[in-house]
């Protein structure tokens, strides 16, 4: 079993905000940024990729409840989710990382030319 789907049976202990009978969110261990919120089907699915248009569609509102809960709805935040290897996925257990609390920068890509990954 993976170790989001641990924290979903609470095998592994987290520091949740919100939770739903499908979706659950909670803070991320090492968090980015002032608020760093990690949220996840309960249903193990590998990645964005994998993922049905049914639950995208009612993970969407979940989602906007945890902004709205988190209080960052109107000074903005930013969604986040990593796909497989180039995209720098480690838990293969799909997360949205919404961040925000702060302005974010835009990393490294502020000044990425594609060149640079060659
Ligand atoms: P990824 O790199 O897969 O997009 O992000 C995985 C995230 O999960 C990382 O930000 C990491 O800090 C977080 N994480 C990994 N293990 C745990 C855990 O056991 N509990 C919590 N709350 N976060 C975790
Ligand atoms: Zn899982």
């Amino acid at each position: 079993m993976c170790i989001f789907c641990k924290i979903v049976n609470k095998e592994i202990p987290s520091n949740p905000v919100l939770e739903s009978d499908d979706f659950l969110a909670f803070h991320d261990l090492n968090p980015k940024a002032p608020v760093h919120i990690l949220v996840i089907p309960k249903i193990h699915v590998e990645s964005f990729n994998e993922v049905s248009s049914e639950i995208m569609a009612k993970m969407t509102p979940f989602m906007q409840d945890v902004a709205k809960e988190m209080g960052v709805e109107d000074s903005g935040y930013r969604l986040i989710t990593n796909i497989g290897d180039n995209g720098g996925q480690e838990v293969r257990h799909l997360h949205f990382h919404l961040l925000g609390g702060a302005k974010l920068q835009w990393g490294h890509f502020a000044d990425a030319d594609p060149k640079d990954f060659i």
